[in-house]
């Protein structure tokens, strides 16, 4: 079994608002293995960038990282902390998150990096797209020689040096190498015409080759982990399909980890290994993508599955989930189960918070986690809560 590069426990990420403590991210557990593409899915507003966002520490205001660690397998890094940060040192894995900030940031591409789901306001628009590849290149460059100078130029650089850097160009940030380098990731990542598109502003690319620009960025500090955030979710079909021919691609050849986030189960099918599903800010089933869709446990998961139409054998009508995600204000979620209100197997032992439990029976026989009371015992209509239906059995 492949190891993993990537532990994450108990994360845990709010948002403290005006109207109150929102719980973003409650507690959320999963490993990443090597050179597998892990899936991320659940429905809008369900946590899944906002843990994306804390993977990498780029929570910001009025939100912060409240518990969790995120153990990063690097044998290297775990010796340089081991007595300076025993704490943050667990055998070949440090914990990120108690790691000192120049370290977190400098992990930042070669360890993490990330695509995220709108590339037209991702990338700076007055800037040419090479340069910002070019950049993204150089930061590591400068960080592999000196783990101290981690600042790209708008971080830190310096007002002063940026102005000289401007009017000399011999003292120009970004190296001719960055930028040698920056064109041929952008043909690495398909795009036509490099050297010519490299000169090029991003309002000049379409949809899709903006994409591929992010992908190419990303690459840059030839990262572990690869987070794609919605990668495809602005694109058109067609384009979506390549993007993600590109990724599948580029994580076989580059034998990279990928965290795939999206709220797409045809994607999470096609691309992943194994998939945690997410809802309320929970990650409320996790295993290997055979035991979680042909196994399902927990009723939501069931009701995922259930809403996707079958092109071989359509159903009249789709089965949506009633109701809608609850409330994330810590004040309005009390202590129950965060699905009992859309649950149509909800029962009296679901009013309390339910942790993480092993699922009783699993295809692939490891590591089918989910948080419900199913896992341990059989829905009895008999303790049924008002309003919750169970959906009448069938064979097939
Ligand atoms: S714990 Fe109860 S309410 Fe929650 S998903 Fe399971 S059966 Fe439904």
């Amino acid at each position: 079994m492949a190891d993993e590069i990537l532990k994450v426990r108990n994360l845990t990420t709010r948002f403290f608002t005006e109207e109150g403590q929102v719980n973003a991210v409650e507690g959320v557990d999963f490993d990443v293995r090597d050179g597998e593409v892990f899936g991320i899915v659940g429905e809008s507003g369900s946590g899944k960038s906002v843990t994306a966002l804390s993977l990498i520490d780029l929570v910001e205001t009025p939100g912060r990282i409240t518990e969790g660690e995120v153990w990063y397998r690097d044998a290297e890094l775990a010796d340089e902390h081991r007595d300076s940060h025993p704490e943050a040192v667990d055998g070949d894995y440090v914990d990120v998150r108690q790691l000192p900030e120049t370290t977190r940031r400098w992990l930042r591409g070669p360890a993490f990096a990330t695509i995220f789901q709108d590339p037209m306001s991702s990338l700076n628009p007055t800037i040419p797209v090479g340069e910002q590849i070019a950049e993204a290149v150089e930061v590591q460059r400068r960080a592999r020689a000196n783990p101290r100078r981690t600042r790209s130029r708008t971080q830190g650089y310096g007002l002063g040096r940026l102005l000289i850097d401007s009017v000399i160009p011999s003292r120009n940030y970004v190296s001719d190498e960055s930028h040698e380098r920056a064109v041929e990731l952008l043909d690495r990542v398909g795009i036509p015409d490099p050297e010519q598109r490299a000169e090029e502003y991003p309002h000049e690319f379409s949809g899709g080759m903006l994409q591929r620009a992010m992908v190419a960025q990303a690459l840059a500090g030839e990262p572990d982990v690869l987070i794609a955030d919605e990668p495809t979710t602005a694109l058109d079909v067609t384009i979506q399909a390549q993007i993600l021919n590109l990724l599948t691609e580029l994580q076989e050849e580059e034998d990279m980890s990928v965290v795939l986030i999206t709220h797409n189960l045809g994607v999470i099918a096609r691309m992943c290994q194994r998939v945690g599903v997410m809802y309320a800010g929970e990650v409320v089933e996790r295993g290997s993508l055979e035991d979680v869709f042909e196994n399902p446990v927990h009723p939501y998961t069931e009701g995922l599955l259930g809403s996707i139409p079958d092109l071989e054998d359509p159903a009249p009508r789709l089965s949506p989930i009633e109701g809608n995600v609850p409330s994330l204000l810590d004040s309005e979620m009390g202590e129950k189960c965060y699905f009992a209100d859309r649950c149509p197997k909800a029962m009296e032992s679901c009013l309390h918070r339910i942790d993480e439990r092993d699922a009783p029976s699993t295809l692939d026989g490891v590591d089918h986690k989910v948080r419900c009371v199913l896992a341990d015992r059989e829905y009895d209509e008999s303790e049924a809560l008002d309003g919750a239906t169970a959906p009448e059995v069938t064979d097939d």
